[in-house]
């Protein structure tokens, strides 16, 4: 059951409880209904049996003022009686059939009077092979002058019960077509009322899922549900939950605020610490080697200068990134906007990455494309991929980058390596931030984990993507695309290979 969604469960509920309902009411109205009609059908039953014995007691009356009377000349013609469709014999004292109407058999319908005089009226069911009929039975009883009690036959009524049937299972059938109608009507409507009245929780489950499966919760945080005009609980929960947005969207960007300010201000000291540490080791590799205790202080100064330019790296990629999520799209890092020519970047960005290079074979395969961007930070973007790309690659590997215009609209630079690869859980989150998939290894390497948010921001503030494909020791290939492309004409520029 706790599989099955709030709406199904609400509507399997309440239709139970209306097919319930319905039952018990259908029960009702059926059964109050055939002791109606049965009611009805007994009074009508009683009714022509009084008359019957009215007529039999007024012959037999005047037939008794001539001399003995029998009832059988007492016994009126049943013709008149039959007329309602009634069933109608006279029994004599033994219970044999005196006369019977046209329609009613000539075995009797019901028991003769007991011979003790002490007989009431009674209404039961007589059946034949054909049919079944209720019978009233209504004793014939003389009284004598000495008040005693003398049973001489008895009128007995009856009436088919095919027409009481034929009503009752018409208004069954009718009472469990509409029970139906209203249960499938009221599971359906149920079903819908109760989506619709979920659809704020549905709403509230999308906005918690997009800022779950968003890394960097930008956009994602600033998306707020419509707040339904009614005020009931849903409206509240859309209401608060907006409201806890508007708080964790506050403190995130105090966060990030902290984050640019904190590397805005280290930047000065260690500038200071930078220029010093500059000197101090100078100064150390001036001073004698036999001065006693030279060399551990030698260290120290070129320990201090190593790792102050690795903190001013790093604080100047936590700026970089402080500056792009200030603005929708990072916009604000890319600030000379040009037409760029991608292959040239990608040169150049071969040039210097062969002077750190271990002996890779590095290609270009690029066609002379320009798009409109900023050159410098398109330059960062290609170097932190080829850097990651020797870093990762053995010296007897080889890395490409690709240059191509996908369609007109989109250019495409590839760096593409055949190193250590990554694996298909690590692809997703390489480009979150301090996200590094080996840490001892990436400490050795002296990896922060910001080198790809700062590709992803990077190509991202040019309107663009950026992806990887990749399989462990295989290799791994990362596309950047970017809006808008143009082909240079070959004598302005041309593909080549180095
Ligand atoms: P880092 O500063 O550690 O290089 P990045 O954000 O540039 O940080 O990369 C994140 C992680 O992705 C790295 O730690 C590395 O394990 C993995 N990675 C990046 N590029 C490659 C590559 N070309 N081949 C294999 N692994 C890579």
């Amino acid at each position: 059951m706790s599989r099955i969604p709030v709406r199904a469960r609400l509507t399997i509920f309440f239709t139970l409880i209306l097919a319930l309902i319905l039952v018990a009411v259908g029960l009702s109205v059926a059964s109050i209904a055939r002791n109606r009609i049965q009611s009805d059908m007994d009074d009508r039953l009683f009714r022509t049996a009084a008359d019957v014995t009215t007529v039999i007691e007024q012959n037999f009356n005047v037939q008794s003022a001539f001399g003995p009377a029998t009832l059988e000349q007492a016994v009126p013609d049943l013709g008149a009686f039959t007329s309602r469709g009634l069933l109608v014999q006279v029994l004599d004292a033994d219970g044999a059939v005196l006369r019977a109407s046209e329609a009613a058999p000539t075995t009797p319908l019901g028991d003769p009077p007991p011979a003790s005089g002490d007989a009431k009226p009674a209404v039961g069911i007589a059946k034949t092979s054909a049919w079944t009929a209720r019978v009233v039975n209504l004793p014939l009883v003389l009284s004598t002058r000495d008040g005693d009690q003398i049973p001489i036959g008895a009128v007995i009524v009856g009436e088919r019960t095919d027409t009481l049937e034929e009503t009752m299972r018409v208004l069954e059938q009718t009472l469990l077509l509409a029970a139906v109608a209203g249960l499938v009507l009221a599971a359906v409507g149920g079903y819908w009322i109760a989506r619709r009245a979920l659809r704020p929780v549905d709403a509230v489950t999308a906005a918690a899922a997009a800022i779950a499966a968003d890394p960097e919760m930008r956009s994602s945080l600033d998306r707020r549900l419509d707040v339904p005009p009614a005020r009931d609980e849903l409206q509240r929960l859309s209401a608060t939950f907006n409201a806890m947005l508007d708080h964790v969207s506050a403190a995130f960007s105090t966060q990030r605020q902290f984050l640019a300010d904190a590397s805005h201000e280290l930047r000065t000291p260690l500038t200071a610490i930078r220029g010093n540490s500059d000197v101090l080791r100078r100064q150390a590799d001036a001073l004698p080697d036999a001065l006693p205790g030279i060399v551990p202080v030698r260290e120290a100064a070129a320990d201090i200068q190593r790792e102050s330019e690795r903190m001013g790296r790093l604080l100047e990629d936590l700026l970089l990134l402080a500056r792009a999520d200030s603005t929708a799209g990072g916009a604000s890092i890319t600030q000379r906007t040009a037409h760029v020519r991608l292959d040239d970047v990608a040169a150049e960005v071969i040039r210097t990455t062969q002077v750190m290079a271990d002996g890779q074979d590095l290609r270009l395969d690029a066609e002379a494309v320009t798009v409109s961007g900023d050159r410098d930070r398109l330059t960062q973007l290609l170097l932190v991929l080829m850097d990651n790309a020797v870093t990762h690659t053995p010296a007897t590997g080889q890395i490409t980058i690709t240059v191509r215009c996908e369609t007109d609209q989109v250019a495409m630079i590839s760096v593409t390596d055949t190193g250590s690869g990554i694996g298909e859980a690590d692809q997703a989150r390489v480009f979150d931030r301090f996200y590094r998939v080996d840490t001892s290894r990436g400490r050795r390497t002296g990896g922060s984990g910001l080198g790809l948010s700062i590709a992803k921001a990077i190509a991202e503030a040019h309107g663009g993507s950026i992806s990887v494909t990749s399989a462990v020791g295989v290799g791994s290939t990362f596309t950047v695309r970017l809006p808008g492309c143009s082909v240079v004409e070959a004598t302005a520029g041309d593909a080549s290979s180095s």
